[in-house]
């Protein structure tokens, strides 16, 4: 084995496994040692390179997944929650750092990942690029700053496939503002506001979600006050800033004791 960690993408057809699968092939960091789809894909079988409509890249794509983490040093995983809760266990059983993009999660979910983070490392973050995670902490900062004369309302826009909402992004942006305040999102969060719904409520956080067309992922934090509004924004182009940030993290696990981290740890932020 080299010390060049080897890597697993699950989800290789998805718009962020194809990409992953570049970001890892072009890296002199990191080698591709296997993709997984769900079974029945049609990809089943074929070199992923092939599939992807290039040249072969020498690996074949499994609904095995225990069989490709057990060649692995680490997983990156951006795919749907039910599915991410079954590699996370396969994961730490082949003691490979696992790299969580997928979003959605219930909490019921995001503590079923406790019993594998006891035996492997979990990195998982709503969003792995350096931009967001930087206004992540400048949102906690602020809204630290402001009191309640400022109303905070986080407004995301993705792509019309998009299947959750609010974003994970927005939802780390929206715990951001509530840990800044000193409160518990849970008792200020109001989502997506529809019919005769009564006067903003002092100190709330509003969520709001558009989708349409092709967009990537674009998020503003609101502070609005009578006279003044801060806006904070991250415009995200380009898929690559996920994928990058999900190799970084993969990278930056290895070694490290088992445990869940998030994206501020990897970024040292
Ligand atoms: P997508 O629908 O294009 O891809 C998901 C892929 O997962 C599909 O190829 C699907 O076949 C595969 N999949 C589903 N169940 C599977 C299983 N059991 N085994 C193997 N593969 C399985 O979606 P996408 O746009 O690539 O996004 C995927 C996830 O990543 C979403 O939750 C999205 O919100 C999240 N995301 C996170 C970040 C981040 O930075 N954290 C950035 C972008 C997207």
């Amino acid at each position: 084995m080299t010390h060049i960690p080897g890597i697993v993408i699950t989800g290789a057809s998805g718009r962020m496994g194809q990409m992953l699968i570049k970001t890892v092939t072009d890296s002199d960091q990191a080698r591709l040692v296997g993709v997984v789809e769900r079974a029945g894909h049609d990809w089943i079988g074929q070199d992923v390179g092939t599939a992807m409509g290039g040249q072969p890249l020498g690996v074949t794509v499994t609904d095995d997944p225990l069989e490709a983490f057990a060649q692995a040093q680490a997983v990156i995983d951006f795919t749907a929650p039910e599915a991410t809760l079954e590699f996370a266990a396969l994961a730490a059983q082949a003691r490979c750092v696992h790299v969580i993009g997928t979003t959605g999660m219930t909490d019921e979910q995001i503590a079923a990942l406790e019993p594998a983070s006891r035996h492997a490392v979990i990195v998982r973050a709503g969003n792995m690029s350096l931009g967001v995670n930087l206004l992540v902490q400048l949102t906690k900062k602020v809204a630290a700053a402001l009191d309640e004369d400022f109303d905070i309302e986080v407004i995301e826009g993705h792509h019309h496939h998009k299947v959750d909402a609010p974003s994970g992004t927005a939802l780390m942006l929206g715990e951001a503002a509530a840990e800044g305040r000193g409160v518990n999102l849970a008792d200020v969060a109001d989502r997506g506001r529809d019919g005769i719904t009564g006067a903003r409520k002092r100190g709330d956080i509003g969520f709001h979600a558009i989708r349409g067309g092709d967009i990537v992922g674009e998020h503003d934090v609101l502070f609005a006050a009578p006279g003044e509004r801060i806006v904070l924004r991250h415009l995200a182009t380009d898929r690559a800033i996920f994928a990058r940030g999900a190799l970084k993290a993969a990278i930056w696990g290895q070694g490290k004791d088992p445990g869940q981290y998030d994206m501020v740890d990897v970024l040292g932020l």
